[in-house]
């Protein structure tokens, strides 16, 4: 359990660290101010939750922190840049940075979630509350993101056509 929870960890710091060089990227494609705004203050974020990590391979004993390529957030960022040079209509394009922007913070509450239970199991008390803080963060980016993807219920918002949404 001590092997997968550290494989955990570095797996999560990898992917933050993958994030700081893609989120201002995401951010220079959004239109709308309200979606620019999310990705600068999560990429804010995003480097204090690199540091947060750092402290948790501190307080666990290990001298430095260290990565393990996380192969999922590599691939969702490929998928980001995908829509960041898609050129067309700027509202579809911010409605699909919003979609693989919830995948990513999908991924980090699950990542977040698991790491701070093997956490708990191993009786980290420190590390787990440490996990627990980005988790929440995590959670409400999430929940933030929902909140600004359109709705079908707000279907007039988009172009309708079948090539600019597909
Ligand atoms: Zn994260
Ligand atoms: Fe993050
Ligand atoms: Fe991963
Ligand atoms: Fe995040």
């Amino acid at each position: 359990m001590e092997e997968l929870f550290f494989c955990e960890i570095r797996d999560l710091y990898d992917a933050e660290k993958q994030l700081i060089e893609a989120l201002p990227e995401m951010a220079k494609a959004a239109s709308s101010d309200e979606l620019r705004c999310f990705f600068e203050k999560h990429l804010r974020q995003t480097s204090r939750q690199v540091k947060r990590l750092e402290r948790v391979f501190k307080v666990l004993g290990e001298k430095k922190a260290t990565g393990r390529k996380c192969a999922a957030i590599a691939g969702l960022i490929e998928e980001a840049n995908e829509i960041v040079s898609a050129d067309g209509d700027r509202a579809v394009r911010d409605a699909g940075l919003i979609a693989v922007a919830r995948k990513v913070e999908h991924y980090e509450v699950s990542g977040y979630g698991s790491a701070w239970a093997h956490a708990e199991i191993l009786g980290y008390g420190k590390a787990a509350r440490l996990l627990d803080q980005t988790l929440i963060e995590e959670e409400e980016a999430k929940e933030t993101l929902t909140g600004m993807a359109p709705r079908a219920s707000n279907r007039f918002d988009l172009p309708k056509t079948r090539s600019a949404v597909g």
